[in-house]
């Protein structure tokens, strides 16, 4: 492995690309801060291996802190969503018969 981002990808990997295109790749690359998410692009389903099976993302991160959960360690106890309007326009993209993994 030559490098690690700590945090959300959105946050760390223009970084990581940034430097990985100038030849100054860093060992660690971590996330000042938690993403919004109006930040967070729409997957592009033609990218998934398998594109009958993707995810549209509509939260992130949780209030509640359950012992055995790993997401509040994540997030600390934020919790983000996208915008009702948003998710509607993403989920009117699916077809009928497209699996929804979350
Ligand atoms: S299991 Fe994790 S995500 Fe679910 S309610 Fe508990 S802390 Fe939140």
């Amino acid at each position: 492995m030559d490098s690690i981002g700590i945090g959300e990808g959105e946050a760390v990997w223009p970084a990581i690309i940034e430097d990985l295109r100038k030849g100054v790749l860093k060992r660690q690359y971590r996330a000042g801060r938690l993403i919004d998410m109006k930040e967070v692009p729409f997957m592009k389903k033609e990218l998934f291996e398998n594109p009958e099976c993707y995810h549209i993302e509509t939260t992130r991160g949780c209030p509640y802190a359950c012992d055995y959960c790993s997401v509040t360690e994540f997030y600390g106890n934020k919790y983000g969503h996208v915008r009702l309007k948003t998710s509607s326009v993403r989920l009117k993209t699916l077809r009928q018969d497209d699996f929804l993994c979350r």
